[in-house]
């Protein structure tokens, strides 16, 4: 996978790959982001670029500042995935050919077939469909641990970056994460441990302690042009009352939300979520907001973003999460709503 191939995280893009050819890379990281947004396909792409024998650098003027050449005997085994250093690790259940003791290493040529078929951008749902485990949820287990510190361990074949890309990572459990501790804190030279997740507030905190973390912005791909103008429309309205914390049209915003299915609620949440984010990221490092988050709303895209910062951007997100937990347990909707507005509010204020 080349960065070109990658669609929307430009900003992103530029910021690893200055990373990696000023030689500051970090052993274990965390990329964090929705696999639909490209955050293993990111993953992907930044070890063929660390392994890559003739980086391409592009002059001024070019949106991609560099990216891997795409035809040296490095890439072209990362394009196939088949480089002998480079390894997945991901959820696995017991199936109709695996009855026991299920690991990564029984589904390496699924897996592989699975990322190029859905372009590296399919999801946990389609994977599990694919082993034809739909009903069960799958996991990384202790034996996933044990063959990542046993492939980390070993001498590299080609000589470049051995990379261990795990997948899904907030399924992995408690004895695999604890296994992978000392590897994480003692690593072995030229070692590359990508771990891969959608939701950081699944992961053992003493997993994410020892990873530097790569947010990758949801650029909202999935969400139709008019639901998007939609939810910007709620988002907008909805932050305005909370400044105000005016009671009435509050509750009048509460009440038409609660109306609109459960399934359109967890999906607004997740882009306010998303939305949040990208605030915070123009806040804290004067990344643009990606066009797709754009509120269409001058005074309040300027204004807005300077709200969300270091001292309230992890107490929103776990709010949100929190009452996201609440719509799929089949909350009170509008009880949800108002009691998340009042603890939005307090935080936005908070800054
Ligand atoms: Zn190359």
């Amino acid at each position: 996978m080349q960065f070109k191939d990658i669609e929307g995280q430009l900003v992103l893009i530029n910021r690893l790959t200055e990373i990696i050819d000023s030689g500051r890379v970090s052993h274990a990281q965390m990329f964090l982001g929705p696999t639909s947004s490209g955050s293993l396909a990111l993953a992907i792409a930044y070890a063929q670029y660390l392994n890559c024998e003739n980086r391409q650098h592009y002059g001024e003027g070019s949106e991609l500042r560099a990216d891997s050449c795409g035809q040296c005997p490095n890439c072209r085994k990362y394009e196939e995935l088949m480089h002998s250093d480079l390894h997945f690790v991901f959820p696995s259940a017991t199936t109709s050919t695996v009855t026991s003791k299920p690991s990564s290493e029984d589904f390496q040529e699924e897996f592989r077939d699975f990322l190029t078929e859905c372009r590296q951008k399919g999801t946990e749902d389609e994977w599990y469909a694919r082993l034809g485990v739909e009903n069960k949820q799958g996991m990384i287990r202790e034996k996933d641990a044990d063959n990542i510190v046993r492939t980390l361990a070993l001498k590299s074949y080609e000589g470049g970056y051995k990379v261990v890309v795990m997948w899904m990572a907030e399924r992995m459990n408690l004895d695999a994460a604890n296994k992978l501790l000392k590897t994480l804190e003692e690593p072995t030279d030229k070692t590359l441990l990508l771990l891969v997740a959608e939701s950081r507030d699944r992961m053992l905190s003493t997993i994410i302690s020892r990873v530097q973390q790569v947010v990758v912005p949801d650029l909202g791909m999935g969400l139709p042009e008019e639901r998007r103008a939609e939810f910007a429309r709620l988002f907008v309205s909805w932050m305005r009352l909370l400044f105000k914390l005016d009671m009435k049209p509050l509750s009048e915003w509460v009440d038409q939300t609660a109306t609109i299915g459960r399934e359109s609620q967890k999906r607004f949440l997740q882009y306010v979520q998303e939305s949040l984010r990208a605030c915070f990221l123009k806040t804290a490092a004067g990344i643009e907001l990606p066009g797709e988050l754009v509120f269409d709303d001058e005074k309040f895209d300027t204004f807005f973003p300077t709200m969300i910062t270091v001292r309230n951007i992890e107490q929103m997100n776990q709010a949100i999460t929190d009452a996201t937990y609440a719509i799929e347990r089949n909350a009170n909707a509008k009880i949800t709503f108002m009691q998340l507005s009042f603890t939005m509010s307090k935080l936005i204020k908070n800054r």
